[in-house]
């Protein structure tokens, strides 16, 4: 089995992501092999789509059998995790950044959210959902010595340029923005948006059409 060594294109690392999560409950379920067909069903994919995906991370399964439940989780955890896990912080710790905390603290074993940063006083040294909020002065000082290399921005939208930029300054690799305000980043840094609003009023906006209101 060949791990490539090749960065692979934004959607297959989504898709692997999500693949990984139904094959722990196939597995769970006691499936030991499961084929391209049945992993497209699961995902609203073709066949095909599901094939070429596994192909680029070097595996591919028998005619017969399909891909080894087992094998395919290893070797996309070897893929999309490291080692000795990521450390993340979480910038802005109102309503969103506590319920990330919350939600995201024990799901992975390889990233762990290990600080929050707020500027607001009343929240500074508080834990929430066992995570310590820093000041957000600390940001640079807190993020070295903890190894923090992910920073999930939950600020208001006005604030997230600026947040990004001390991110940057501070030496994160990656960013995960949940602002709907787009950012510019460094090219040396891997950015993520991830606009709710913007999600939420799609669909809104095709329930409106189909219910023709
Ligand atoms: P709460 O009611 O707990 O304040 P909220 O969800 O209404 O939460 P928002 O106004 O969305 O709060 O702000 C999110 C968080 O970001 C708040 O905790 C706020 O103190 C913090 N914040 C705002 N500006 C900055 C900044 N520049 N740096 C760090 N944190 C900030």
């Amino acid at each position: 089995m060949v791990i490539s060594s090749k960065t692979l294109p934004d959607k297959t690392v989504e898709r692997l992501s999500q693949y990984r999560r139904n094959l722990l409950i196939c597995l769970a379920k006691g499936k030991q092999h499961i084929f391209s067909h049945e992993i497209a069903q699961l995902h609203h994919i073709t066949p095909v789509q599901v094939r070429r995906d596994i192909m680029l991370i070097g595996y591919s399964g028998t005619l017969r059998k399909g891909y080894d439940v087992k094998e395919l989780i290893d070797l996309i955890g070897k893929i999309l995790d490291t080692d000795e896990g990521l450390r993340v912080g979480v910038i802005g710790v109102g309503n969103l950044g506590r319920s990330l905390i919350g939600y995201f603290n024990g799901k992975r074993s390889k990233l762990s959210i290990v600080a929050g940063f707020d500027a607001n006083p009343d929240k500074v040294d508080k834990v929430y959902a066992g995570v310590h909020c820093y000041h957000f002065d600390k940001l640079s000082e807190i993020i070295a010595r903890e190894n923090i290399s992910i920073g999930i921005i939950t600020v208001p939208a006005e604030q997230a340029a600026d947040v990004a930029e001390k991110l940057v300054i501070a030496g994160i690799k990656g960013i995960l923005n949940f602002t709907p305000k787009p950012l510019n980043v460094s090219p040396h840094v891997y950015l993520q948006e991830y606009d709710m609003v913007t999600s939420l009023e799609k669909v809104a906006y095709f329930v409106k059409k189909q219910a023709g209101i």
